[in-house]
């Protein structure tokens, strides 16, 4: 032991041990007509955790999950830790390819599959056969517990793997809380994905902090519309057993099963990406349920433009805005709110609302930084540098790759690749991710400003902005945009929009294309847009 005999390592296991004893008979999970209290819920972690056991899992071995926010996706958080293995969730949006090379890259032991990504999984599993050379994990199916389907895949199966296991059978004991808690691969947006390892320590500080800063108290009732495969639900897991809450659990994250959810179980508190928003606010009346009560909402994961935030506010939600990344397990600054702000008119607040904000607890500090210098920006608003982050909740390093993890890192501060300003009062604000930034007859445009004055167009529902080539300019911005619905298409053209934006922004800085759209293509609520950026690279300004 560390520190003698007293040392106890932190872990967020702890939370459910906890909650099992002081929170027993609260409902810990709703789902469908399921309910689980919080001693159930530890009996059941402790047997799928013992089964795990007999499975020969142990410390350090890898147990995959490719699952939507069901139960047994909740119960892994605590029950593969408990076996002294590391929890790996996949992202279930991605392809069998994906799927494979994560599987691979982990070398995950055993692989639990959710019903609804059977397909998925059993091409993946064939495209790690046919390359040879990596063991298979062993398959285990997640059959839906509330309405089950008799799905099968290979020769595991979930409700029998905790029928089976003890209760009595003595979890993992950990002594080092270093030890790695769970492997998330960052979403690969801009590069291919990395495995990020989180410690037992980064995970019981990273959750307590943000149960602080968001300020969840009493008995939250917690909606999962954000993926648990995202950052472990931004620690929100092991966050709703340490406050003896309750989780709703939702299969699909459309606005009619939200609503209901919402209004049935007299949802508290729920996080999602700015895009769950545009789902909300353009939800059929037939849809709608209005809010029973005040909703808190940490939004996060993409920029927020002012106007989407002030429209959600509208309906009754109250928004708390974060920005993290998988490698600070997850948020790292939040927008903490002044009360002196409360006076402000609505549209100076959704703006003060929409910058990133100071630094999470676990953190020592956040700062922006020229990157040749590492001198700090002013904190003039205007100066750009990039955001750099320094503390606990940090990854120490990606897995099996020490040439991206040394290039992360500089001076002990890990490089976001993200693009910011520093307000006087502290605040941080983004302006675009390093490879977003548009670049325009040598002058820096922020796709992220642009795509906010394109959010303030009535018509205007999403908006994504990239750059084009121009044979003056070099790159000059061409925006991909998707109207609401009851919007008269044929009212709005290109030259409307560009209108709008050149009243709205300097010259230069307004889009020279725009593209209409049904849809934008997106991942974990983020808009993809090398993708669109390929597409504008065939296009040239009309
Ligand atoms: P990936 O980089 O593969 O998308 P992440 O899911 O970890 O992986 O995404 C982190 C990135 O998402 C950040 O670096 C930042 O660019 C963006 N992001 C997250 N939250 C916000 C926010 N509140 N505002 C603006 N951008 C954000």
């Amino acid at each position: 032991a560390k520190c003698g005999a007293n040392f106890v390592p932190l872990s967020p296991v702890t939370f459910l041990e906890r909650a099992a004893s002081v929170y027993s008979q609260r409902t810990s999970i709703i789902y469908g007509r399921t309910r689980f209290t919080w001693s159930q819920t530890y009996e059941r972690c402790r047997r799928l955790a013992s089964s795990l056991r007999s499975l020969n899992i142990a410390k350090n071995d890898v147990v995959s999950v490719l699952a939507p926010n069901v139960p047994a996706m909740y119960e892994m958080h605590f029950a593969v830790p408990m076996a002294g293995a590391v929890l790996n969730t996949i992202n279930t949006r991605l392809d069998a390819n994906n799927v494979a090379t994560i599987l691979r890259h982990a070398e995950s032991k055993v692989f639990f599959v959710d019903c609804q990504f059977l397909h998925i999984a059993g091409d993946a599993i064939k495209l790690l056969a046919a390359a040879g050379g990596s063991p298979i994990p062993l398959l285990a199916v997640i059959d839906d517990v509330d309405e089950p389907t008799g799905a099968r895949l290979g020769e595991l199966e979930y409700e029998s793997l905790v029928a089976a296991g003890d209760p009595r059978d003595s979890p993992h004991r950990l002594e080092d809380e270093w030890d790695p808690i769970t492997l998330n691969y960052t979403s690969g947006t801009t590069s291919a994905p990395k495995g990020v390892v989180y410690s037992h320590r980064g995970a019981y500080l990273s959750t307590l902090s943000l149960l602080l800063q968001w300020g969840v108290g009493g008995e939250p009732v917690y909606l999962w519309s954000l993926p648990m495969f995202h950052c472990n639900g931004w620690t929100f897991t092991w966050g709703v057993a340490a406050r003896g809450g309750t989780n709703v659990c939702i299969r699909n994250t459309c606005a009619a099963d939200m609503y209901h959810a919402i209004a049935e179980h007299r949802v508290t508190h729920m996080c999602c990406a700015p895009t769950v928003f545009t789902i909300l606010l353009e939800a059929r009346p037939s849809e709608r349920r209005s809010l029973p009560g005040p909703v808190s909402v940490l939004t996060g994961g993409a920029p927020p433009p002012a106007a989407l935030l002030e429209q959600v506010e509208s309906l009754g939600f109250r928004v708390t805005h974060a920005y993290g990344l998988t490698e600070a397990t997850g948020p790292a600054l939040v927008c903490e709110w002044r009360d002196e702000w409360d006076l402000l008119p609505a549209p100076e607040r959704a703006q003060l609302k929409a910058r990133q904000g100071i630094s999470v607890l676990t953190l020592a500090e956040a700062d922006v930084k020229d990157p040749k210098t590492m001198a700090s920006v002013p904190r003039d608003a205007r100066s750009q540098g990039e955001i750099v982050l320094r503390g606990s909740s940090i990854m120490k390093g990606y897995l099996k790759d020490e040439e991206a993890t040394s290039n992360a890192f500089r001076d002990g501060w890990f490089f976001t690749g993200d693009v910011g300003v520093m307000h006087p009062d502290g605040y941080i604000q983004i302006k675009d991710r390093s490879k977003d930034v548009i670049i325009s007859g040598g002058e820096n445009i922020s796709s992220v400003e642009v795509e906010s004055v394109l959010y303030k167009h009535p018509a205007v529902l999403e908006a994504a902005v990239v750059a084009m080539p121009h044979p003056k300019w070099g790159e000059t911005p061409c925006a991909f945009v998707t109207l609401k619905q009851g919007v008269d298409k044929k009212s709005i053209g290109e030259r409307d929009i560009i209108a709008h934006c050149r009243k709205n922004l300097s010259h230069f800085m307004a889009p020279k294309k725009v593209v209409f759209e049904q849809e934008l293509p997106k991942t974990n609520g983020k808009i993809q847009k090398f993708l669109l950026r390929n597409r504008a690279k065939t296009m040239t300004v009309t």
